[in-house]
């Protein structure tokens, strides 16, 4: 199966561009799960916009929330100074998300991509540490600029930046057993060690639950000793939440089940529902080393991300809302792990599934079954090792019947492209 060709606008845009060759369709409106395009065409959307569509396309709520602040207020665009709007979120991400868990963390806005979070967090690690390297974990994903990109395990996304990237060492995530790469243990005797040639770092940065990688969560027991680990050679722990969070692996962050508390924490994608830009670096109490100006932005401040934020929150808190992610997972989580596709392995962190064809064919397969599904009506994505690996990204208010029907059409084209 080979995907229709790309006629549509490309030959202005350049090359560089990527989802629309896989999905070459005009992308006209959206609702809830279901995209439809410009010939009517509807598909039901496995992708959610990268993971920053958590709530679905266009929830009634937050888009009612929005249209009545622009009728209302219109449009402010106001830097990092105060509005009512910045006040109302920043109250509430306090009082509803970072409190109930226990996290003293300061708010820092930090521009519009996840990729600016993460600079910031590693510019403030090495501000505040006086220390220049970092340590990232293969398969991890961080951003596309030079420091993000720089703790970026992708070899060929590294060389597109076309410099020397250094500053960063890499661990072995573990992807296998828990224990089978004893990367903390390992990290634990380099510091010890005066002659091992690894200076102490500023930071370590991880996600707890690796996407781009390919749905990999790092054992919780080791993730406990690398807290403690930071905590003995002062290195700042930071969580790349920007994927994982905002309820896509269950809770609100994918660290809150080890019961660990990282130093920094970079949140974007789904915090501001909608797929509006929105970018936060959490700062533990203590870290929040900058002086006055040091990291500004023209676009630290949003105002629609910051109210259709606050709409988001709203359905975080809704019981229905909760009850629907929750059966959602379930019904994924019986679906893949009951009957997988022979030779496949699956994994499951809430509402994202990897489906890894490494075993039966690789890439080629993967290929071919995004491409199948979209001819089908469903729009999922390739990603990981060799990008050999279906990710599952269905929104958490996605209902059991489109849940089912979409993992069919996904679990048919393995089985046609695999026989
Ligand atoms: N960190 C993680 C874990 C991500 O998944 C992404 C985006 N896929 C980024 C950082 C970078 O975010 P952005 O694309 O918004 O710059």
């Amino acid at each position: 199966v080979s995907p229709p060709a790309l006629t549509v606008f490309g030959e202005r845009e350049s090359v560089v561009r990527s989802y629309c060759r896989v999905f070459p369709a005009v992308l006209a409106s959206g609702r809830g799960c279901t995209i439809t395009d410009e010939d009517g065409r509807e598909y039901l959307d496995f992708f959610s916009g990268a993971g920053a569509l958590n709530y679905g396309h266009n929830h009634d709520h937050l888009r009612r929330r929005v249209i009545e602040h622009l009728e209302r207020s219109g449009l402010v665009h106001a830097l990092d100074c105060y509005t009512p709007a910045k006040r109302e979120f920043l109250r509430r991400f306090a009082a509803e998300v970072l409190e109930p868990r226990g996290l003293d963390h300061r708010v820092q806005f930090c521009g519009s991509t996840g990729t600016d979070a993460v600079e910031a967090a590693l510019k403030l690690a090495r501000k505040h540490t006086g220390r220049t390297t970092v340590v990232s974990f293969s398969g991890a994903y961080h951003g596309v600029s030079r420091g993000s990109l720089a703790a970026t395990a992708d070899r060929s996304l590294r060389r597109a930046a076309g410099v020397e990237l250094g500053e960063v060492s890499f661990l072995p995530f573990p992807t296998g057993p828990a224990g089978e790469f004893p990367s903390v243990a390992l990290l634990e005797r380099m510091l010890a060690d005066d002659l091992s040639g690894m200076d102490v770092p500023a930071a370590v940065i991880l996600e707890v639950v690796q996407m781009e990688g390919g749905v990999y969560r790092f054992p919780d027991a080791e993730l406990r000793r690398l807290r403690e680990l930071c905590d003995r050679y002062r290195i700042v722990l930071i969580a790349d939440e920007i994927q994982a969070g905002c309820g896509r692996t269950g809770p609100f962050f994918s660290f809150e089940r080890a019961g660990v508390v990282p130093d920094l924490v970079t949140v974007s994608k789904s915090v501001s529902g909608l797929g509006l830009p929105m970018s936060i670096l959490l700062i533990r109490e203590g870290l929040d080393s900058w002086d006055v100006g040091d990291h500004p932005g023209t676009f630290r401040g949003n105002q629609l991300a910051f109210v259709a934020a606050c709409a988001a929150l709203d359905l975080w808190l809704d019981p229905e809302f909760r009850a629907t992610a929750r059966t959602g997972a379930e019904t994924l989580r019986e679906f893949w792990h009951e009957d997988p596709p022979p030779g496949a392995a699956v994994r499951c962190e809430g509402h994202a599934i990897a489906i890894d064809l490494t075993e039966v064919g690789g890439r080629a397969t993967a290929d071919a079954v995004v491409a199948r599904c979209f001819e089908r009506g469903l729009i999922v994505e390739s990603t990981g090792r060799g990008k050999a690996v279906l990710k599952l990204l269905p929104a958490l208010t996605t209902d059991r019947d489109a849940l089912l029907r979409g993992s069919a059409i996904v679990r048919d084209a393995i089985r046609e492209t695999t026989r």
